[in-house]
């Protein structure tokens, strides 16, 4: 393991609460990323999240740069996603009947992700990922899934093999649990190769239900697509009459308001949406035409349901932050911040004579400690992450909060200024020379 962690960045309060977390809790957390396995050492506790900032147990503020892993796109706790929840808390938590807001809510993602006519909401990106491969199954009656070595779509058992994300950090990415038989249907992908997709269908003709990806890779640390890629595989699936699905969980609102498929103007059959759909709250969806979408229960036969799907609150969060996202339209300004937070770092890693590469599309990033360019998962576990681990530490106790991964992508939200921008550079410029001596 790369762990390396910064003694003198001391946290008793944290380190106490984790202590006590893992005593009733495995590895005091209740996602494995949050354990901080990767870079060593141990976890803030976080009390509070103002704007672009977090506030952890022992007084620190960090510039937040995860966003709760996607979703805080507009930053923590905007007036207008607070009063619509105080609303919605003041008629009632959950229904398990339908509502109004549900119906707004599906009306407007159906108006701006171009493959979605119709659309079913579950409560988490996993549940959204695994809900659409079934369905791609029973529409088409295919059994199997083609699945990009790299690619993290929750821990769907079918799905759950080369998974990046938590999964690679932690050396596992065929878990203990998930049966041969699970997998059995899943066929592995590099991702950016044209040429091993067209052996797959060669290999496998009349029997691929979908080609689920991540349109642009987020969980092998950010790794867009190669010009021309998403086109040839639109091509290609349709001439075998297998479901294209994008799994825009963390791409959908975040690179364009239409997601991936929006701006590559590549549309998908299916797509899979979460994190800023609930706007910070659990909620996920899955969309595709009508014409897939009716397959579902109670239309069609392919069976899905939740107790808490489309909940109140979750619809709430999830529409106001929608509707701010369409009517502001922020992404120009996502776009400058983050294209300046990427000049930036390139020239501190360049200066420090860091081996570095920056990979972005809008407001996600990834400074990869390998000269790059990282095209594929192969490519992105070249990564030095030792040193990885240390620039964390070394931001950390600047008041820089990271993804504590090198598989995970850097996202920034439309409360950083850039004031934050400029300090987060100063700060990696500090800790490029404190990593070199
Ligand atoms: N799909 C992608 C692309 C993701 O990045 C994630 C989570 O990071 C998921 C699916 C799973 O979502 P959830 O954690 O809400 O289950």
């Amino acid at each position: 393991t790369p762990a390396v962690s910064m003694p003198e960045f001391v946290l008793p309060l944290s380190h106490e609460a984790f202590l006590r977390a893992n005593r009733v809790i495995p590895g005091g957390v209740n996602s494995p990323a949050r354990a901080f396995g990767a870079v060593g050492g141990e976890p803030p506790f976080i009390t509070k999240a103002e704007g672009p900032y977090l506030y952890d147990l022992d007084g620190h503020q960090y510039l937040d740069y995860i966003g709760s892993w996607g979703p805080m796109i507009l930053g923590h706790g905007r007036p207008e996603v607070k009063r619509a929840l105080a609303e919605a808390v003041e008629t009632g938590t959950s229904y398990g009947a339908p509502t109004l807001r549900e119906v707004e809510i599906a009306e407007l993602v159906a108006q701006v992700v171009p493959s979605i006519e119709k659309v079913r909401f579950v409560s988490s990106g996993t549940e959204a990922a695994m809900s659409a491969a079934r369905l791609a199954r029973g529409a088409t009656g295919r059994p199997k899934l083609i699945k990009m070595i790299g690619c993290y779509h929750g821990h769907v058992d079918a799905l759950l093999v080369q998974a990046g994300s938590a999964a690679t950090t932690l050396g596992t990415p065929n878990s203990p649990g998930v049966t041969q038989g699970a997998v059995a249907d899943t066929i592995l992908c590099p991702f950016n190769s044209i040429e091993a997709v067209r052996e797959i269908f060669a290999a496998y003709p009349g029997e691929i239900a979908a080609l689920l990806m991540e349109p642009i890779a987020g969980n092998m640390g950010l790794v867009p697509p190669r010009p021309g890629y998403l086109e040839a595989l639109r091509e290609i699936t349709e001439r075998e009459g297998t479901l294209l699905m994008f799994d825009e969980v963390m791409t959908g609102f975040r690179v364009a308001l239409g997601g991936a498929q929006e701006l590559y103007g590549v549309t998908p059959d299916l797509t899979a949406l979460g994190k800023i759909i609930g706007g910070g709250l659990p909620a996920a969806a899955y969309g595709a035409r009508a014409e897939i979408m009716d397959h579902v229960s109670p239309v069609g036969p392919v069976y899905q349901a939740g107790t808490l799907a489309g909940n109140p609150l979750a619809t709430a969060a999830g529409l106001t932050t929608l509707r701010l996202l369409r009517d502001e339209n922020p992404y120009p300004k996502l776009e400058a911040l983050s294209a300046r937070l990427e000049e930036g770092l390139h020239r501190a890693a360049s200066d420090a004579k860091v081996p570095h590469v920056v990979q972005r599309v809008g407001s996600m990033l990834t400074l990869f400690f390998h000269d790059g360019p990282v095209y594929d998962y192969d490519d992105a576990k070249r990564s030095d992450l030792k040193l990885f681990a240390r620039f964390f530490w070394e931001m950390m106790a600047r008041g820089v909060y990271l993804p504590c991964s090198q598989f995970e992508a850097m996202f920034v939200s439309a409360a950083h200024t850039e004031a934050d921008i400029d300090f987060t550079i100063r700060a990696a410029e500090e800790a490029f020379k404190a990593i070199r001596g």
